[in-house]
């Protein structure tokens, strides 16, 4: 048996009733396909597999990929890093689901790659650290509020679903976590370009978050141009819904 890797964000669930607790939420249902990110030792795998579903796991740790093919042959095991994988390619080309209870050090960058792919995954249900899921679904202006909220907000429905304790895992993490389930957008408001400029003028909005807009996005958009906008510069990043950024991509002249 291997130890539990820290750097891999190794800690495995240990609770039969929170288990049953996010397979329930997640009421995986008769020929769905199914990813599970991260299976490790098989938590959530040993309830999946009992249903009629096809059901792939992506999983980065060689060691556990071993463990997973000797216990769960019909598992399509996938053995790589989630972040690198390419859906199409390396999973399937079907409209999927997605769960996971993933690993902390990698939140924020699974989190942008289920976003990219919202037209591949029709949903997900994703345990993550408490204090990340509280970003995910904060309003403007609160101290949460910041680029994952306007994303997840632009990308999908979320809704915080269940705490689940710090003592129900091994080893324990210094946290607790939250099931957050997303119900992804198939369509996007804005074209590819747009998207662009989306994410541009979020990251650097947000990289001054104390600024006025006016100052903060001064370099993307000169003062005449901020001008001809039907838009108020003198607020700052964290003050602006999701609207305000779509408005701001939709008319962007540099
Ligand atoms: N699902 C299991 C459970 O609930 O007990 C394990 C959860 S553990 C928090 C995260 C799992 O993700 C570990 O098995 C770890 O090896 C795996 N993992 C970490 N980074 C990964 C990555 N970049 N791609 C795929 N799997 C990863």
């Amino acid at each position: 048996m291997n130890r539990p890797k820290k750097s891999l964000g190794q800690n495995f669930l240990q609770d039969k009733n929170i288990i049953k607790k996010i397979i329930d939420a997640f009421n995986p249902t008769e020929n769905e396909t199914i990813v599970e990110i991260g299976p490790g030792k098989g938590a959530l795998t040993d309830e999946l597999i009992t249903k009629k579903i096809n059901l792939f796991g992506v999983e980065i740790d060689k060691n556990l990929c071993e463990e997973l093919r000797i216990k769960y042959p019909n598992l399509q095991l996938v053995n790589k890093d989630f972040l690198k994988v390419d859906f199409e390619k390396d999973i399937t080309n079907t409209r999927c689901r997605v769960i996971g209870n993933i690993p902390y050090y990698a939140t924020s960058q699974i989190l942008l790659k289920l976003f990219e792919n919202h037209r591949l995954i029709k949903d997900a249900l994703i345990m993550m650290q408490l204090e990340v899921a509280q970003r995910l679904i904060s309003q403007p202006k609160t101290k949460e509020y910041g680029i994952l909220s306007v994303y997840t907000n632009f990308y999908s429905e979320a809704k915080l679903l269940f705490k689940v304790s710090k003592n129900v895992f091994y080893p324990k993490p210094e946290v607790d976590s939250a099931v957050v389930h997303f119900k992804f957008n198939e369509k996007l408001e804005l074209n590819e370009i747009e998207i662009e400029l989306f994410r541009i003028i979020i990251r650097t909005a947000f990289n001054q978050r104390r600024k006025t807009l006016r100052n903060s996005l001064r370099k993307l958009i000169n003062v005449e141009n901020q001008e001809k906008l039907k838009f108020d510069f003198n607020r700052r990043a964290e003050e602006l819904s999701l609207n305000d950024f779509l408005y701001l991509a939709k008319n962007f002249k540099p």
